[in-house]
C-alpha cells in the first residue's frame, strides 16, 4: 500500500468518524492518529501476517503490570530522559548531577530523619556488606543546600525491593533524610545487588526474541529536592557489578558510578560498633535553579505505590 493510502485510511478511522464533539482531546486525537499510521505503515512495509499481528494484540493483553518493566527494557525510560535534557538544554538548563530513569519501584511516605538515617532492618547484618554513603547537596552555583530533601530507596543484598518483596519489613530501604545545615546527608544501608526481570515473565519473552538478557547493575535510587531547584532523578551505581554497562534499562550514565571503598581500618570499626569491613561511598548532588518557563521533568507525573 502507498503511504498516501495508509494516512488517508488512518485519518478516516481516527478522524473521520467523530460522535461526541465535546470529547474530543486534541492531543490524544493527534497522538493516536500518528501512533496508528506508523503502526499500519509498519505492518505494510514488514509485511506482517494476521497471525503475527493478533500474536502482538494478545501480548499487549498479557503484558498488563510489566509494561513497566518492558519500557526501559525497551530503552523507552532512557529515551524519555534525553527528551527532558533536550528540553532542558533549550531552556538554557545545563550540568549538575545527571538524571536518570526512576524505574518501577519507589514508593511513597518513607519514614523522614534529619541529616543521618540508617535504611536496613539490621536483617542482612550477617550475610550484607554494611554500606556508608554520605554527602553534601548543592545547588548550581555550588552553594551547599541545608533542608534538602534526599529520598533513597535500593533493593536489598538478594536483589529485592521492599513492598514488592514482602517477605521486607515495612519501608525497609527506603528513607527520606533531610539534610543538616551544611547541606549534608549521610546514611548506612548494606550493598544492595543486582536484580533481574522475571525469568518467566512477558518482558523476558521479548527480551529472549531480542537475544537480550534482562538484568540490572546493583545501584540505589534518589530523588533530591529542595526549594526554588529542580527536583533530581538519579541513581549512582556501585563500581564494579558485572553488568555496570550492560544495563537492560540503560540506565547507567558517566557521572553516577562513585568510588566504593573497603574500610578495615580497626579504630574506625570500633567507631560504628562494627566487627567486619564496611563499603563506603562518597557522592555530592547538585541540583539545578528552577527557571520560570517551569521545563518538564522535574516532578514527573506517573503512579506510584503508596506506602
Ligand atoms: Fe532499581
Amino acid at each position: 500500500m502507498e503511504r498516501t493510502q495508509i494516512e488517508a485510511l488512518a485519518n478516516q478511522f481516527i478522524k473521520g468518524k467523530i460522535d461526541f464533539p465535546e470529547t474530543v482531546n486534541p492531543r490524544v486525537q493527534a497522538i493516536t492518529l500518528r501512533i496508528v499510521t506508523d503502526l499500519m505503515q509498519t505492518i505494510n512495509d514488514l509485511k506482517i501476517t494476521a497471525d503475527e499481528y493478533w500474536s502482538g494484540v494478545e501480548y499487549i493483553g498479557d503484558l498488563g503490570k510489566e509494561a513497566g518493566l518492558l519500557s526501559p527494557g525497551l530503552g523507552l525510560d532512557h529515551f524519555m530522559d534525553l527528551m527532558i535534557e533536550e528540553d532542558m538544554k533549550e531552556a538554557g538548563l545545563e550540568g549538575g548531577t545527571p538524571r536518570t530513569i526512576e524505574g518501577p519501584l519507589y514508593v511513597e511516605g518513607a519514614p523522614e530523619s534529619k541529616a543521618f538515617a540508617r535504611l536496613d532492618d539490621g536483617s542482612e547484618d550477617e550475610q550484607g556488606t554494611v554500606l556508608f554513603m554520605q554527602g553534601t547537596v548543592s545547588d548550581q552555583q555550588g552553594k551547599p543546600l541545608p533542608n534538602a530533601k534526599v529520598e533513597v530507596w535500593h533493593a536489598n543484598s538478594l536483589g529485592n525491593y521492599s513492598f514488592f518483596d514482602e517477605s521486607q519489613s515495612h519501608f525497609n530501604l527506603r528513607r527520606s533524610i533531610i539534610t543538616d545545615e551544611k547541606g549534608n546527608y549521610a546514611f548506612r544501608s548494606v550493598v544492595p545487588l543486582g536484580y533481574s526481570v522475571p525469568p518467566n515473565g512477558m518482558t523476558q519473552k521479548v527480551l529472549g526474541a531480542l537475544g537480550r538478557h534482562g538484568h540490572r547493575p546493583a545501584h540505589i535510587h534518589f530523588f533530591v529536592s529542595a526549594d526554588d531547584t529542580r527536583k533530581l532523578t538519579t541513581q549512582i551505581n556501585i563500581d564494579g557489578d558485572k553488568y555496570l554497562w550492560d544495563d537492560f534499562a540503560f540506565a547507567s550514565r558517566e557521572g553516577l558510578v562513585p568510588e566504593i571503598t573497603m574500610i578495615e581500618d580497626a579504630v574506625d570499626l570500633k567507631e560504628k560498633g562494627l566487627g567486619k569491613p564496611y563499603a563506603s561511598i562518597n557522592f555530592d548532588f547538585q541540583l539545578l535553579n528552577e527557571s520560570n518557563s517551569k521545563v518538564q521533568g522535574s516532578e514527573v507525573e506517573r503512579r506510584r505505590v503508596q506506602g
